[in-house]
């Protein structure tokens, strides 16, 4: 049987691939932080918990990475965590560069220690390509981050080369354009929007508040991008691949297509700098050639199929809600946003 170790099994992109890679028999093991508040809402409203093994661990601890990959005997491990959201990568700096960065060198050196025959995924970002002014983007484009979150995140894709060259480690790095679903967390713009479109809908608040409304980012749907990165690790030879849908769109488009399909008015659409980051790339989108001819992958959803789903998504969930039933979700813990001082423009 096939053994996958996923770190950030609690997060969006774990999810969905502990679910995929259940449903093709392999013995799943998840990592997780301990948090005085549990995190496991994505794990559960998905049926997962009673499925996959939690082992402990944190990146920051080679000796927990090394007891992670002793505990559970991977022949496949998936790096899914990181410090995902690029606006607080501004506020914390050092540690997103050590755990979405740094960290992937101690996962790599575990594995060449206890076993050079695991294969290893990276989740490789679209961020790492910055404002480069030539998208769009593949493989073999520049890469010139502006954010510490794109540093570290280039830093781990050179890692992954590294060990790659180095140790024949059969290392993967996916770059992952954004993608976006349900499970996305509210930081993220896709679901910022199509939480508050849905409570817009429902009389639960009254305006939608952006930052960048013209940045154009090309949005996928992350279900598809898992079984993009299962492919990935199938192959006999390692490598990078680009995940795109070959499309932009604006934030602003994003928004309006959410707001058609909850029929709000586009009136209640707002900007605030305070939303607004330090520095922004401008435009992202991928080039999924690459993807499509060496694994035939190739995404079947657009942004505007993406709006969609995500808007009936939360629109259901906060009917429930109002019909008192309960189930595992983020939103209504979610705090004030307004209330968050970051560094803005
Ligand atoms: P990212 O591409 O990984 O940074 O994903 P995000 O969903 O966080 O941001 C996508 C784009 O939306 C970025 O250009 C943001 O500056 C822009 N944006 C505009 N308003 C907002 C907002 O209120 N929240 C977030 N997260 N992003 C916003």
């Amino acid at each position: 049987m096939r053994t996958a170790l996923v770190t950030g099994i609690t997060g969006m992109d774990g999810t969905y691939l502990a679910q995929l890679l259940l449903s093709k028999n392999y013995k799943v093991f998840g990592t997780f932080r301990r948090a005085s508040t549990p995190n496991f809402w994505r794990i559960m409203s998905l049926g997962l918990e009673d499925k996959i093994s939690l082992v402990p661990m944190d990146l920051t601890d080679s000796n927990s990475i090394i007891n992670a990959l002793r505990i559970s005997q991977p022949t496949e491990v998936y790096n899914m965590a990181a410090s995902s959201y690029v606006a607080d990568s501004f506020e914390c700096p050092l540690a997103n560069l050590d755990i979405t960065g740094s960290a992937v060198m101690r996962l790599l050196d575990a594995i060449h220690t206890i076993d050079p025959h695991i294969k290893f995924y990276q989740s490789s970002s679209s961020e790492m390509y910055g404002n480069n002014g030539a998208p769009p983007m593949n493989e073999e484009s520049p890469m010139n981050p502006i954010s510490p979150y794109g540093v570290a995140k280039l830093s781990a894709h050179h890692i992954v080369n590294m060990y790659r060259k180095a140790y024949s480690i059969h290392a993967v790095s996916g770059i992952c354009f954004n993608h976006e679903a349900p499970l996305r967390g509210l930081d993220f713009v896709t679901r910022k929007i199509s939480n508050a479109v849905a409570k817009i809908k429902l009389g639960l608040c009254d305006n939608l508040t952006l930052g960048n409304l013209d940045a154009i980012r090309d949005w996928g749907w992350a279900p598809e991008y898992v079984n993009g990165i299962y492919l990935m690790m199938q192959q006999d030879e390692p490598d990078d691949y680009v995940l795109a849908t070959n499309y932009g769109a604006s934030v602003r488009e994003f928004a309006i297509e959410a707001m058609s399909r909850a029929g709000i008015d586009e009136k209640v659409l707002k900007q605030d700098k305070r939303y607004r980051r330090p520095i922004d790339i401008d435009k992202l989108t991928g080039d999924y050639t690459k993807a499509y001819s060496v694994l035939d992958w190739e995404p079947e959803y657009n942004y505007f199929d993406v709006a969609k789903m995500m808007v009936d998504a939360d629109l259901q969930r906060w009917k429930d809600w109002q019909d008192g039933k309960m189930f595992p979700w983020d939103a209504y813990l979610y705090p004030n946003e307004a209330k968050v001082l970051r560094r803005c423009k």
